[in-house]
């Protein structure tokens, strides 16, 4: 990876445009929870004990482009970054033709998506931004998927362009992870869809030594081994490209559960049971792998070298379909492997389960993450790779 880093820039007295993700849950007009907000501390401090001057840049939410809507205004952020910080953080609402900002300042611009070609990376727009800084660094691992006007486009034209602290965290313990992985290498890949984890599937497949797959992918793969999967979710069309997984003979041993929770509907007041899985009624969902299944799983979990997870294995939300997530969550953190874990639901589970702190890694971007797994440069990444060689 050689992007060049913000640690190693000089940034005093110089303009440092920061993007950030500071796109946080709000609730009557307040911050309802503060971890992004917390997690860019160290970035604003590390420009500010510089005596730069600091423009921070951030979305919110998803705006109509063009548009002011107060509902997806920063200002709430701006105060609550204020009183982290001990110091006043101005929001400055027409930021794109200039911004007043002197050595040991921080402002925050509006959100960035009610600018005109934002999404579309348009080259006028990145200008613009470019222009009102000396060092731009990227700091939103989440975004770094999007080739945007204030993660890619401003990249290519700051006279200067780097990588923040936290992107600079997340690309490392992802390398570490996929790049020369301690082997064997277990991937869990659970959530609801096949088709929107597909080329993740097909790209781990190759490159894992085993996949265990769960949720409503799994009953994907449970129907390509030939079971009847009953009501359960499952998509009928990607059985062809799940028994192509399970066939590639260079690709990981994927699992079919032995047994599963089944319940004839997804409420927290159906009763559940536990079937083998060639033995599910035509009236009942899949909703979670059975405990040998989850014991099988966890042995797997226990001799790795390297965790990669994305996805509960179950209806992890509803405490009767969460016991399969529960063993896995436990497996993962007990085990001694590198382990990295990320996607909103992933993160969920692993904070109900109370093992958030033991997993090597934990990611902060879903789509990125997915992406980063998938094999693919992340634009925004890319861009600052260009930029380091010239
Ligand atoms: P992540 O956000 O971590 O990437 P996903 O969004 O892909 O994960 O999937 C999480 C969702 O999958 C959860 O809401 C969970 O209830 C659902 N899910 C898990 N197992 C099943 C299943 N067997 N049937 C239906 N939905 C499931
Ligand atoms: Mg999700």
């Amino acid at each position: 990876m050689n992007v060049p880093r913000m640690s190693e820039q000089s940034l005093g007295g110089q303009r440092v445009m920061i993007r950030l993700d500071l796109n946080v849950p709000l609730k009557n007009g307040a911050v309802a929870s503060d971890t992004r907000i917390r997690a860019t501390l160290p970035t604003i401090r590390m420009a500010l004990e510089q005596n730069a001057a600091v423009i921070l840049l951030s979305h919110l939410g998803r705006p109509t482009e063009g548009e002011y809507d107060e509902q997806f205004s920063l200002r709430p952020v701006a105060l609550h970054l204020g009183e982290l910080l001990d110091a006043p953080v101005r929001l400055v609402t027409d930021w794109l033709d200039g911004i007043d900002v002197s050595p040991g300042e921080v402002v925050l611009c509006e959100n960035v998506r009610f600018n005109k070609g934002e999404k579309s990376n348009d080259e006028t727009l990145s200008r613009q931004m470019a222009d009102l800084c000396d060092v731009f660094v990227m700091d939103a691992f989440g975004t770094a998927h999007r080739a945007q006007a204030s993660t890619h486009g401003v990249a290519q034209y700051a006279p200067v362009a780097c990588a923040g602290p936290l992107l600079v965290s997340e690309l490392e313990a992802l390398n570490k992870a996929m790049a020369e992985p301690a082997r064997p290498v277990v991937a869990i890949v659970g959530g609801s869809k096949v088709s929107t984890k597909l080329t993740v599937l097909d790209s781990l497949s190759d490159m894992v030594d085993q996949l265990i797959v769960g949720g409503g992918i799994a009953n994907t793969f449970i129907a390509a081994a030939g079971h009847d999967v009953g009501e359960s979710l499952y998509e009928a069309d990607l059985v062809g490209d799940a028994k192509r997984m399970m066939l590639a003979s260079a690709g990981a041993e994927i699992p079919v559960p032995e047994d599963v929770v089944v319940a004839v509907e997804v409420s927290e007041s159906a009763p559940s049971q536990v079937r083998p899985v060639d033995q599910v009624e035509s009236d009942e969902l899949i909703l979670d792998i059975g405990p040998k299944t989850a014991e099988r799983y966890a042995e797997m979990l226990a001799a790795a070298g390297t965790i990669v997870w994305n996805g509960p294995v179950g209806v992890f939300e509803i405490d009767q379909f969460g016991g399969g997530t529960e063993r896995i969550a436990h497996a993962v953190a007990d085990s001694d492997a590198f382990s990295i874990a990320g996607g909103g639901d992933t993160l969920a589970a692993l904070d109900k389960y109370g093992v958030t702190d033991r997993i090597s890694y934990v990611s902060t971007g879903g789509g990125a993450f997915l992406e980063f797994l998938e094999g693919k440069t992340l634009p925004a990444v890319a861009m600052l790779e260009q930029r380091a060689t010239g």
